[in-house]
């Protein structure tokens, strides 16, 4: 399937299945705002929890909070997001779409990058078992240019925006010919900044309300409290902080579905570390996130690393995981080395001191911070779209399934009578009021089993738990695995067990 169908059904099958609805859809939807529907909201809590567990349940040196999404105001000039949150964007004259420049050259050099990828396949066909890829990669002329190409190009861009020079930004665009992606057209306006924060109000009154923002990151809500969590936990460095929460960009393109959202939820991990300890931690945090990543078998080739050239201005290093999204490999997660920027800002704007004594260099000091950062809705995309198939049965007809990580799928069992009389529904429910101490459960009896099932499959559901006549003799069911299609039979005493072998976060998260 082309990727912008498979797209297209992500998105379909994730409204009729009950995972997104757009936001207040009666009025027609509100512009990269989303709904979680009855299924989608389990599914973003198992995924928090999934994350929550492996960061504080797993560490004994990381704790949570919950700060709230209103923040003094200053708390944002100290950020740096009142005067460096913009993004750069750009017009298009003829079809009046607008883009952010800095993707639009990422696009580009996707491209250059797809070529060369082209280029290592096609050798890698020919040259068969014998082939090196890496001396490939440093030899081939061709793949060396393009190389060579992506990086002239991301270079100048990076050095541009540093330097504000946004007439060089446009130049680049025109040199390269970008075009307007869905119309062709060239006609640029000049790049502006543009920034991302949300204003509101906090107060009755005209002369008396105060100008607020809706926090653009859950990040500043640690930083904030690091000395009350240090001091009331008795925390010692090197530790870590986690939260999740709700965060609000005013994003100037949003086209891409839940991956890019105006209002969203993240998942962050600031890591207070000593100064010049930060190098270690931050590879320590790139390869404990990869691996979380992996645990959930989606596919080790559809993650990438992807370093930054240009830095946000508080970091001293920076690396994206990426994933292959129906849409090409794009940013799910930042890891970041922090340096003691944020810290320091906030000293400096509030006159408090936030440092840490160390008993062990016997030495005061602003600790460096090592912040692993992922997008909740972006991960939900990355797992459903992945999760989605098609598949063709051997009796020649197909079904749709979303094969969900056990761990995460919002229904772990759909118990079914085989037919709606005989005491088989009261034996099933009996199943369910059992079961549903420890998992989320189903019960369905509408319509032949075998539709029951293909409906099950299509909502992700690892297990079907079949009660028939069998049942009322030996107390035994049928148990369905959704990805094998395999149905066994089972004591229904052996049914908690069943689930708990396949469903458990040691499983999983070991
Ligand atoms: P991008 O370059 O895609 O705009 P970013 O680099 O600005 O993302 P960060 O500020 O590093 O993103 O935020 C951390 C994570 O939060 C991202 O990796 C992403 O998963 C998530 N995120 C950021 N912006 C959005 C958004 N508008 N909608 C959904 N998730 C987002």
């Amino acid at each position: 399937m082309a990727n912008e169908d498979l797209f297209k059904k992500v998105i379909s099958h994730a409204k009729e299945y009950g995972y997104v609805f757009a936001s207040s859809e009666i009025y027609d939807g509100l512009s990269a705002v989303y709904d979680y529907a009855q299924n989608g909201v389990e599914l973003k809590k198992n995924i928090r929890e999934y994350w929550w567990r492996s960061m504080v349940f797993m560490h004994q040196n990381i704790v949570g909070i919950d700060a709230s999404i209103l923040m003094h105001p200053t708390t944002w000039k100290a950020s740096g997001h009142v005067d460096a949150f913009n993004d750069p964007l750009i017009d298009n004259k003829d079809s009046k779409k607008r883009y952010r420049a800095d993707v639009l050259i990422e696009d580009f050099c996707e491209k250059i990058n797809k070529k060369a990828q082209k280029e290592i396949a096609k050798a890698k066909k020919r040259f068969g078992e014998s082939f090196n890829e890496e001396e490939f990669k440093s030899t081939n002329p061709r793949v060396l240019g393009y190389i060579k190409q992506q990086k002239e190009i991301i270079e100048r861009m990076a050095s541009s925006l540093e330097a504000e020079d946004l007439a060089d930004v446009k130049l680049l665009i025109e040199e390269l010919g970008i075009a307007d992606p869905l119309t062709g057209s060239k006609n640029w306006t000049d790049v502006k900044q543009f920034n991302l924060m949300f204003g509101t109000k906090l107060g009755a009154s005209a002369e008396s309300a105060m100008d607020l923002y809706l926090r653009p990151e859950t990040a500043q809500g640690i930083f904030v409290n690091f000395l009350n969590v240090q001091k009331t936990g008795r925390m010692k460095i090197p530790f870590g902080i986690a939260q999740t929460g709700k965060a609000f960009r005013n994003e100037i393109v949003a086209r891409q579905f839940i991956f890019r959202m105006r209002e969203f939820e993240q998942m962050e991990m600031q890591f207070f570390v000593r100064p010049g300890e930060e190098m270690k931690w931050y590879e320590y945090w790139k390869e404990t996130r990869l691996k979380w990543h992996h645990s959930l078998g989606l596919g080790e080739e559809n993650y990438r690393f992807h370093d930054h050239e240009k830095m946000a201005h508080y970091a001293n290093a920076a690396t994206d995981i990426e994933f292959n999204f129906p849409f090409g490999f794009k940013e799910l997660e930042g890891i970041h080395s922090r340096t003691d920027f944020d810290l320091k800002a906030h000293e400096e704007h509030s006159g408090k001191k936030l440092q840490f004594f160390d008993h062990e260099t016997n030495k005061n000091y602003t600790p460096y911070v090592v912040e692993t950062s992922i997008g909740l809705d972006r991960m939900f995309l990355a797992i459903f779209s992945n999760s989605l198939k098609t598949e063709e049965l051997e009796d020649g007809s197909s079904r749709v399934v979303l094969k969900l990580p056990a761990i995460l799928a919002p229904i772990k069992a759909a118990v079914l009578p085989l037919v709606k009389k005989d005491g088989l529904p009261d034996i099933a429910k009996k199943i369910i009021e059992d079961l549903q101490w420890d998992y989320n459960v189903t019960y369905d009896e509408k319509d032949a089993v075998g539709r029951r099932y293909r409906r099950q499959d299509a909502v992700g559901t690892p297990f079907c738990i079949t009660v028939d006549h069998q049942t009322i003799e030996d107390e035994t069911v049928t148990i369905r695995n959704r990805d094998t299609m395999e149905q066994e039979r089972i004591k229904i005493s052996e049914i908690s067990k069943k689930l708990e072998d396949t469903i458990s976060y040691k499983k999983w998260l070991k």
